[in-house]
């Protein structure tokens, strides 16, 4: 196995590789740039089929996690952490407290937060060895409601308001009053955008694979249930893929008839060029990690004991930074998706640390 020449390896600033026999403990983590302060991201626990499987996913998310962040102009770099097993299976106790032992021992470059597999009461249990856990304390949310840690409230917050940026520079319209809008996953993100959308007038088409799910948007906030098939490809204004990603792709850019795509899931782009491809057809494409940094913008909030309407300000400039992005497209006539990378490179490159000493970011961290 590769590393330091590994396709994704991207100059990583730090790799950890952890084993405990005893609890079954093996995980990794990876810091991609902490050059904006300590690096933040999510702990997840998925029964990869191989070392090589879960190295490659913890280089990746670690380096987007670095993008999110400096996209958001927050003082934060990147970093992830996977543990290699089955959530169902091979979680316990024991083993979140070593993971969280071993945590301790990074002295702050990276932060654990929830991410699939892992849950608040997990990351709690991590929390009894160390401090550098985030993502669970309970407080008052962005939405004025009691918060456990849970960033989705934040999250959705953020997506409408990127919507609206979208709508605004693509339709050229402020209000979304009868605006149509087809949700594909109405989950913790998806039902809350729903929520939002519902109260600025939208009309809704949703879908998800839980029919619980579709029923509750459907009976509470009126929206219309639509074909797993056709969710992507309504005649509507607007599509918000919360579900999954790699749903921009060959087979559906050419049949998407909404002209603006703004959604929560991550990685919504196939391949990188898909971005050039939906430009080409008129469509634009609000960037996935510039629209959906809600939760890390929440989950700083929590670290640093800053208040829901600190928190709430700051969401509300993924609309400015969107804003910016979609000029600085129309400007050179390139794809939203890499004029992100760009701002979000000039953001984290030259980009000089207030602090660097260790005991100081751990100060900031703590
Ligand atoms: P969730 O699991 O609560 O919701 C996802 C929903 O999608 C579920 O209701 C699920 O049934 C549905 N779904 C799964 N496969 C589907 C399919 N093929 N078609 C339609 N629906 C399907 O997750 P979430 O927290 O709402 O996150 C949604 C997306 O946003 C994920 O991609 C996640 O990575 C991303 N995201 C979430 C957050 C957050 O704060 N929760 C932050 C950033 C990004």
């Amino acid at each position: 196995m590769n590393v330091f020449s590994h396709p994704e390896f991207d100059n990583h600033e730090h790799l950890s590789f952890f084993c405990d026999p005893e609890t079954g403990l093996k995980a990794i983590v990876a810091v991609h740039n902490t050059s904006r302060g300590p690096a933040l991201g999510g702990c997840r626990m998925f029964p990869y089929a191989s070392d090589e499987e879960a190295l490659r996913d913890v280089l990746r998310l670690s380096k987007g996690m670095t993008y999110k962040s400096a996209l958001a102009n927050l003082d934060l770099g990147g970093g992830k952490s996977v543990i290699i097993g089955d959530p169902r299976k091979h979680k316990t106790e024991a083993l979140l407290e070593a993971m969280g032992k071993h945590l301790d021992g990074l002295g702050g470059q990276y932060i654990a937060a929830e991410d699939s597999g892992t849950s608040v009461a997990d990351l709690k249990v991590m929390g009894r060895h160390t401090r550098h856990v985030a993502g669970i304390v309970e407080r008052t949310g962005i939405d004025g409601r009691p918060c456990n840690g849970d960033p989705s409230p934040a999250t959705a917050y953020g997506t409408f308001i990127g919507l609206k940026a979208a709508v605004k520079h693509k339709l050229g319209r402020d209000d979304l009053n009868g605006l149509k809008v087809a949700i594909q996953g109405i989950g913790n993100v998806g039902f809350r955008l729903a929520k939002h959308l519902a109260e600025a007038g939208a009309q809704l088409w949703v879908y998800d694979i839980h029919e619980d799910n579709m029923k509750r948007a459907v009976d509470e906030l009126g929206a219309k249930p639509a074909a797993a098939e056709d969710i992507l490809t309504l005649p509507v204004d607007v599509i918000a893929p919360c579900a999954m990603g790699a749903v921009l792709n060959d087979n559906s850019i050419p049949e998407i008839k909404a002209s603006v795509i703004a959604g929560a899931a991550n990685n919504l782009l196939e391949r990188p060029d898909h971005d050039q491809a939906l430009k080409d057809r008129g469509i634009l494409y609000a960037p996935d990690y510039a629209i959906n940094a809600g939760g890390i913008i929440d989950v700083f909030y929590e670290r640093t004991s800053g208040s829901a309407e600190k928190s709430r300000a700051h969401v509300e400039t993924i609309g400015d930074t969107l804003a910016e992005i979609f000029r600085r497209s129309d400007d050179s006539g390139r794809p939203t998706g890499a004029i992100a990378n760009e701002l979000a490179e000039e953001r984290f490159k030259k980009h000089v640390a207030r602090v660097s000493t260790l005991p100081e970011r751990l100060a900031r961290a703590g």
